[in-house]
């Protein structure tokens, strides 16, 4: 399998439920008593730092006409397009709020739509909030920008693609999961690969620069058979990107997983082995493993951020773009300004009542302190360059990495022993064992504990 190693046994062993680390601290640790006003000084100390860091912009649309059973996002399911007209209506004044906190920020290098469901919204209506953005941010035209919005490809057409790309997106996700008939009615989302390729055909055709499918092991009625059917027909696409994403059925934390049939999800081993085949069939077609669930194309831009060290780990998953910071506009959209994480509130009631009040709809956060900002530097050089350079960190913290991580150090011997990690001078590199593992290899770095809520295994 080339740069992976696939130890049934040991990734048995370490499969254990832990964060995906997107942020470090993770959401979990947010607190309540961060609100607007934290925020701001966080926009104003950003503005006065030696090194301004990058802007970008996150918009979260959170409609979606029908439900898919193994949904775990923030989302409301409708078909009322009066409703969703509301909440652009709230998000036009929050744009106006967040660019107040941000004037001078340079140019906009990336901008995510993500849900959701953003093409739930009529184009024009997308056009509008990019147009507003336009005003009150610097977005670019250079085709260096990556711009990007999730597509549900049940939602658009050739035409509205095409559409899309006059407004300015230049990159696409297309929500796939999997192609199998089977597995779409057991979780509610069926979509044929005509109907999706169909899609992808417009979406070259338009000259979409990047284009992402986002596809989920772990489902219920998939088999090595039909996942690796599934697989096939994808690779026939030839996405530049793809994100392969384990099934974490929580159905304590996500209402929607209820209606999931428990006893149609693959066994332990099931999920094992299409993690192998996913893995065997992608490498074997040239891609490139990014990090966690990510693959790319040798000739992607996420390729060459690894290879440049300019990536960066995100609530996106990753980007090309290292030290950004990011601004999140919508209901539970999540930005980094600074010293400090920032989520908005997650209730659409909450949201609508900040904003109609003239006051930014910040509903919890945190301040990174110092050993926050090492922690954080750490893990997310695990996340995308799988390994630590200790003498780096040292000299950019100020401190001697191995007093300061003496009791990491000590816990990381049996992870060393197992064969995840291996040590050479003052670099910890992980194994390509340990490469699946990589967040098993973080959580040993994280000091804020990954106790009091349910995360989703490793794989
Ligand atoms: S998976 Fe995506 S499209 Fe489906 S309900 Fe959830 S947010 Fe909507």
């Amino acid at each position: 399998m080339g740069d992976f190693e696939f130890d049934a046994e040991l990734i048995r062993k370490y499969d254990c439920a832990g964060p995906r680390y997107t942020s470090y601290p993770t959401a979990a640790h947010f607190r309540t008593d961060f609100g607007p006003d934290d925020y701001r000084r966080a926009a104003r100390e950003r503005k006065e730092a030696e090194v301004v860091r990058p802007l970008a912009l996150y918009v979260h649309i959170p409609f979606c006409a029908s439900p898919c059973f193994y949904c775990a996002c923030n989302r409301i399911i409708t078909r009322s397009l009066d409703r969703a007209r509301g909440y652009l209506a709230r998000l036009h004044k929050e744009i106006d709020m967040q660019a107040e906190c941000f004037t001078d920020a340079g140019r906009i290098e990336q901008m995510h739509f993500g849900g959701g469901t953003p093409t739930f919204l009529p184009t024009p209506d997308l056009a509008g909030m990019v147009e507003h953005l336009r005003q009150r941010f610097e977005l670019t035209d250079s085709p260096d920008r990556e711009y990007s919005i999730e597509i549900d490809p049940r939602t658009v057409s050739p035409e509205s693609i095409h559409e899309l790309t006059a407004i300015g997106f230049n990159r696409m996700s297309v929500g796939v999961q999997d192609y199998d008939p089977h597995v779409q009615e057991a979780i509610n989302r069926v979509q044929t690969p005509e109907e999706t390729h169909r899609i992808v055909a417009a979406m070259r055709d338009a000259g979409v620069r990047s284009i992402n499918f986002d596809l989920i092991y772990g489902l219920p009625e998939q088999s090595v058979e039909t996942f690796s059917h599934t697989l096939d027909t994808v690779l026939e696409a030839r996405p530049e990107r793809l994100a392969v994403y384990a099934y974490a059925h929580l159905p304590q934390m996500f209402r929607a997983q209820r209606r999931l049939e428990a006893h149609r999800l693959p066994d332990a081993p099931t999920r094992l082995a299409l993690l192998e085949l996913a893995i065997r069939k992608l490498t074997a077609a040239g891609y490139v493993y990014i990090g966690m669930d990510h693959f790319a194309l040798p000739t992607d831009d996420l390729v060459a951020a690894k290879r440049e060290g300019t990536l960066q780990r995100n609530f996106q998953g990753y980007s090309t773009h290292a030290d950004s910071d990011l601004v999140g506009l919508g209901v539970s959209a999540i930005g980094r300004v600074g010293r400090a994480y920032a989520q908005n509130f997650k209730q659409l009631d909450d949201y609508y009542r900040a904003i109609d009040s003239g006051e930014l709809a910040i509903g919890r956060g945190v301040w990174l302190g110092p050993d926050d900002l090492v922690r954080a530097a750490v893990i997310q050089s695990l996340m995308c360059y799988e390994c630590i350079d200790c003498t780096a960190i040292s000299q950019r913290f100020g401190i001697d990495f191995k007093r300061y991580f003496r009791a990491e150090l000590e816990r990381l011997q049996e992870l060393q022993a197992d064969g995840l990690i291996y040590v050479r001078g003052n670099t910890i590199r992980l194994t390509p064992m340990g490469r699946l593992l990589m967040r098993i290899v973080a959580m040993v770095f994280d000091a804020c504990g990954v106790s009091g809520r349910v995360w989703s295994k490793a794989i």
